[in-house]
């Protein structure tokens, strides 16, 4: 058995869409050609359109406001859980997707808010379309409390508890974390230039400016 809210499947498709430019009937009927288990036709369009939820004229059809406020936290959950999967997971492009269209519809409120802020409010998804921002990003905006953010973003003296580290050679990953370098650990920044030098315990690390960009981490 199969439970599909084909009503949020649809505005979605039509708020990427509207991304780009203008949305056409055809296109949104073509997107979920193959939606297994599901029909979007004519019929369940014009049902949309006297729900409130978009317009229909001629061959376009676009999303009313409040079809927009119904899509909104939908593409958020939906990017948000795409930058969790491929960041901090490591999933890549081509797995994340089928996982990602079960964060939107499953993650709670408050685990989309906590999670937008171990990620340090990220304003794009991988593919780089922009997240709609929530409550936490505003509020992240306006108060200097600090939040997860690269250790070249940080300042010499800090002491860093590294919270993920941005997806890149896997290779590269596996050394840092033999150096002690991994997520839960505190790094002390003791000098940014000409080259990064962090110090674990009594350990000093040099590493190179990309790579001081991909290891995000909270103040202590
Ligand atoms: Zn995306
Ligand atoms: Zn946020």
């Amino acid at each position: 058995m199969k439970i599909v809210d084909v009503t949020s499947e649809i505005v979605e498709t039509i708020w990427t869409c509207e991304e780009k430019g203008s949305c056409t009937i055809d296109y949104v009927k073509k997107e979920h050609e193959d939606g297994d288990g599901y029909i979007v036709d004519d019929e369940i369009l014009s049902e949309l359109e006297r729900s409130g939820l978009v317009e229909i004229r001629g061959p376009m059809i676009s999303l009313t406001a409040e079809g927009k406020a119904k899509a909104r936290p939908i593409i958020r959950r939906h990017r948000l859980a795409e930058r969790l999967l491929t960041d901090v997971l490591g999933m890549t492009f081509e797995d994340m997707e089928e996982a990602a269209c079960e964060y939107e519809h499953t993650l709670a409120p408050g685990l989309t808010e906590a999670i937008c802020t171990l990620l340090g409010h990220p304003r794009d998804c991988p593919h780089g379309s922009p997240i709609p921002e929530g409550e936490c990003c505003q509020r992240a905006e306006n108060s200097v409390t600090s939040f997860v953010k690269s250790l070249d973003a940080w300042d010499i003296g800090d002491v860093i508890r590294i919270s993920f580290i941005r997806k890149t050679d896997p290779i590269l990953i596996g050394k840092l974390i033999s150096m002690g370098v991994a997520p839960g650990k505190e790094v002390k920044i003791r000098q940014k230039f000409p080259a990064y030098v962090i110090q674990i315990e009594q350990t000093q690390i040099a590493i190179e400016q990309d790579i001081a960009a991909g290891i995000y981490g909270l103040k202590v």
